[in-house]
């Protein structure tokens, strides 16, 4: 057996001695007394009678030993500023942002809403929380009013953190207004809003509500705010994922399971040593954000990199300066970025020297096997893909280069990660699918392993009937993905089970994207599917059936209309889930129960055959789908 087959199989076979030994990679203020309670399947609860905090393990840790290394790095090419802070410095602004928290009545338990561009204060204040034992919930600046009201309606944050604006192209994209709309929307109103004004746009405050992090910060420069030790079970936060129905996902994560998952991956994983840099080019809204940018690095004791802006401004050698700068060791991004990278000139990725980098890492949507080739050339790196989802928080299937080093196969993302007894299975007998290079379900057996979701938030029994019960004959998490798996373990992905698309990396309900369309006026009905894209992976493409259809023979009013509903999906759910093209049909294409065709509305507009369409109401729908796309 290879040596990370045998750290595999003692991860699933012993899993509590496993288990025990990643959970001493952390601090705790009272060690666990048992693994793992798995009596109530499937929650899963990890290091019982442990208690620990996370801030604890990313900041004041590191203080004995590195206090004047630089923890975090802030880059704006938005803005033309770096700001760095050592972990002295960062131990400092967390205190004041926590003091800052608690003074605008933020407990223990709590949820603090933060709805930032990536400013190193939204660092702070995710610390925050995590220091004073509040459950931060992030929401990614991008999204707009409509998914803003709905995440503050469920998480009912007691404040939120917010700022003027964040920016984008060199263009201030003013965050105020649209909170202030989301309050006026949501039932919920939090007691407390605290600004970062950062001076891009004029700042209307509301009288007793909003309060600036400029004041507070002066109020509080000297706080001393102790760490609060909590259960290892208690929730460090929420983040909210899209999935079939329109009403988003509060993924639910604890605070020990999730530092023992971060501290084991980072170490054997990303092979990460303190003092190295880590630069992540996602956002503190997804995911990646959360475990990459800000917890994994800083858990690891290393310097990591905040970045606001696009890969390609001031041009496409800004990331390669950065690492030439920082002498960043490791770099995690999105095969969306290295696709718009490609489409530059190659000559950008010689300019500066990178030979600090051991590795890059991509993650978020499939890697296609060009794009890995051409980077894995053009950076004479290992390109390392990691396959995983919000719900487990950190990788489910990619290389463990930290037990022993893998060959990378372009085009799968690896094999099943230590603590991930992942399965594939035949989605309508629920078997389990043994034999090499069968199209199966990846589905993940009880428990899920530290650091995964414990449940959705305040929904225990969504957690259970969205994730648990959907394969039948079995109580068995489904990450809603079709995979295969090669006779060497390694797993290939190939695409949602499910109405979830992925464009540029980001997870998108398409259910969500017809709520809000349909709520246009002279919408009656309307079907998003995703549509295969060059450099996105996936764009949303809707086609709608207008109430009053009057006019629309001539082109100006159809691309009035159709800019109308895009401005409306802007508005409501935030421009990235504006469809590419919305286009108008008189039909759509359902079966004679009504079921929408969604499959072969996508196949006909990716141009591929829609298959069996026996079933089909009134073959036309598809017929004017066809013409429109020009397949
Ligand atoms: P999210 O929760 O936004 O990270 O989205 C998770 C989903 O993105 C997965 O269920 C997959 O559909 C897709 N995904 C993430 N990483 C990869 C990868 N490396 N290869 C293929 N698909 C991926």
């Amino acid at each position: 057996m290879t040596r990370y087959a045998e750290f595999y199989r003692q991860s699933i076979d012993q899993r509590d001695n496993f288990w025990a030994t990643q959970a001493r990679l952390i601090d705790w203020q009272t060690p666990p007394q048992q693994v793992c309670d798995y009596s109530n399947p499937p929650f899963a609860n990890w290091f019982v009678g442990g208690t620990t905090n996370l801030c604890h393990n990313a900041v004041d840790r590191h203080l004995a030993d590195r206090p004047d290394q630089a923890a975090l790095v802030a880059i704006s090419t938005e803005t033309d500023t770096e700001r760095s802070y050592s972990y002295r410095e960062l131990h400092t602004e967390v205190q004041r942002m926590a003091a800052s928290l608690l003074a605008l009545g933020v407990k223990k338990g709590d949820r603090v809403q933060i709805y930032m561009p990536m400013v190193a204060e939204a660092a702070f204040a995710m610390l925050a929380c995590a220091r004073i034992g509040a459950v931060h919930s992030v929401v990614f600046g991008g999204f707009a009013s409509g998914s803003l009201a709905s995440r503050i309606d469920d998480a009912e944050p007691v404040v939120i953190v917010s700022a003027d604006a964040g920016s984008r192209g060199g263009k201030a994209v003013a965050y105020k207004p649209l909170l202030d709309e989301a309050i006026r929307l949501a039932s919920h109103k939090p007691k407390a809003v605290l600004l970062v004004d950062r001076g891009l746009v004029p700042l209307q405050l509301e009288a007793g509500r909003d309060h600036l992090w400029s004041e507070l910060r002066a109020q509080h420069m000297d706080a001393e705010v102790a760490c609060e030790w909590v259960a290892s079970s208690h929730i460090s936060y929420t983040l909210y994922t899209s999935g079939t129905t329109g009403k988003p996902k509060g993924v639910q994560r604890d605070t020990g399971g999730y530092t023992v998952a971060l501290a084991a991956s980072m170490k054997h994983i990303f092979q990460a040593r303190p003092g190295q840099t880590f630069f992540t080019t996602s956002d503190i809204g997804w995911v990646v954000g959360h475990s990459y940018i800000i917890y994994g690095p800083l858990v690891a004791g290393m310097t990591t990199i905040m970045y606001e802006g696009l890969p390609t401004r001031p041009d496409a050698g800004i990331w390669w300066s950065i690492v030439e700068k920082y002498k960043v060791t490791h770099m995690f991004s999105a095969p969306t970025a290295v696709r718009v990278l490609k489409k530059q000139d190659p000559s950008w990725l010689k300019k500066y020297d990178i030979s600090s980098l051991k590795a890059l890492w991509l993650a978020g949507e499939p890697l296609d096997e060009p794009t890995a080739q051409w980077i894995s050339d053009a950076l004479q790196i290992p390109i390392i893909d990691n396959y995983w989802q919000t719900e487990t928080g950190w990788p489910i299937l990619t290389l463990a280069n930290g037990i022993e080093q893998q060959t990378t196969r372009f085009g799968s993302p690896g094999k099943a990660m230590y603590g991930y007894n992942v399965k594939l299975i035949d989605e309508a007998t629920g078997e389990e699918l043994t034999e090499p290079n069968q199209k199966g379900v990846v589905a993940i057996e009880g428990p899920l392993p530290p650091g995964c979701m414990q449940t959705i938030w305040r929904d225990d029994e969504r957690f259970v009937s969205t994730y648990w019960n959907t394969i039948p004959g079995r109580q068995i998490y489904s990450t809603f993905d079709w995979g295969i798996r090669d006779a060497d373990g390694y797993y290939f992905i190939l695409g949602r089970t499910d109405d979830v698309i992925n464009v540029a990396g980001h997870r998108l309900g398409t259910r969500e994207i017809e709520e809000s369309i349909s709520s246009h006026p002279n919408i009656a009905e309307v079907a998003v599917v995703g549509v295969a894209d060059s450099v996105k992976g996936q764009v949303a493409m809707a086609f709608a059936v207008p109430r009053d259809a009057t006019g629309l023979e001539h082109d100006d009013a159809r691309r009035k209309l159709e800019g109308e509903v895009m401005k409306q999906v802007d508005g409501q759910l935030g421009a990235v889930a504006r469809p590419s093209r919305v286009f108008f049909v008189t039909a759509l294409p359902k079966t004679r129960s009504g079921k929408m065709l969604r499959r072969a509305l996508q196949a006909v507009a990716e141009g591929r055959d829609p298959g069996d369409l026996s079933a089909m109401e009134d073959p036309s729908a598809l017929q004017q789908v066809r013409t429109l796309v020009g397949a």
